[in-house]
């Protein structure tokens, strides 16, 4: 679904991303963590081209990102949900979940509404339909976000980080429901410090270090015996 090959980027001399390497497989779910500044978020931005790299080859599901024509047509087929949950403030739930199929596809508002509502529903917050974003807690916001990117039934879905921004008994909830997407077979991947939530739903691990991954392993071998000094180091602080 995803490849990386030999992937480098740099902001002006600062050199972020050195060679990576990967294989996402359709079905699924990489986490990737690391400390902060190491480069994740370029990383998964680079995917839907919100970052351009300079060299090397990032593919989705055979297409070369750097050569895609249609940038938009990329990125509705990707969905990315973010540490901040940018809905919009004016619409109603409903309206930001149906406001991309409608205007992008052209989805006809009833079809729209009704994928909107199982989605919703999907996310436990079919009963909030009709309330707007200020009435949400920062964990039902960012299910609304998952929802909507759901909208666009995408093959492949990209987090950043989507709990960072939450208070911690609202982590649980929007754990659970990628937990669910995972359990569904929907291809992910993943920034995030939640541990316990690469433990149990990961396929891989991969860790990154200064641009480079240098461990990608099953979540068994990467917690339970990490090789590489820098990660063994990582895990101690973070565990
Ligand atoms: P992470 O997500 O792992 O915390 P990032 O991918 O955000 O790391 O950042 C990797 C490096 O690139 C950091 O040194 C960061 O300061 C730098 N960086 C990120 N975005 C920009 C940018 N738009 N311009 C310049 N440097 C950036
Ligand atoms: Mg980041």
């Amino acid at each position: 679904m995803i490849r990386f090959e030999g992937v480098n980027k740099w902001f002006g001399k600062l050199h972020v991303l050195r060679d990576v390497d990967g294989e996402v497989a359709r079905g699924q779910v990489i986490v990737l963590c690391g400390r902060s500044g190491s480069g994740k978020s370029t990383l998964i931005r680079a995917v839907n081209r919100l970052e351009p790299i300079q060299k090397g080859r990032i593919t989705v599901d055979g297409a070369d990102v750097a050569a895609t024509a249609d940038i938009n047509r990329l990125r509705s087929g990707i969905g990315f949900v973010f540490q901040q949950f940018n809905l919009f403030p004016h619409l109603s739930v409903l309206q930001n979940v149906t406001l991309a199929p409608r205007r992008l596809r052209g989805v006809p508002a009833r079809e729209a509404d009704a994928l909107a509502l199982d989605l919703l529903a999907k996310v436990g917050l079919a009963e909030k339909a009709s309330a707007f974003p200020n009435q949400l807690s920062g964990g039902q916001r960012q299910r609304v976000a998952i929802a909507r990117a759901l909208a666009m039934r995408p093959p492949l879905m990209l987090f950043d980080e989507p709990t960072s921004a939450l208070d911690p008994e609202m982590v649980g909830e929007v754990l659970s429901v990628m937990r669910s997407l995972a359990d569904e077979g929907m291809t992910m991947m993943c920034v995030t410090h939640e541990m316990g939530f690469a433990e149990e739903v990961a396929d891989e691990v991969w860790f990154m270090d200064a641009g480079s991954i240098i461990e990608k392993a099953p979540p068994k071998q990467f917690f339970g015996a990490p090789e590489h000094p820098r990660l063994q180091s990582f895990l101690k602080e973070i565990l």
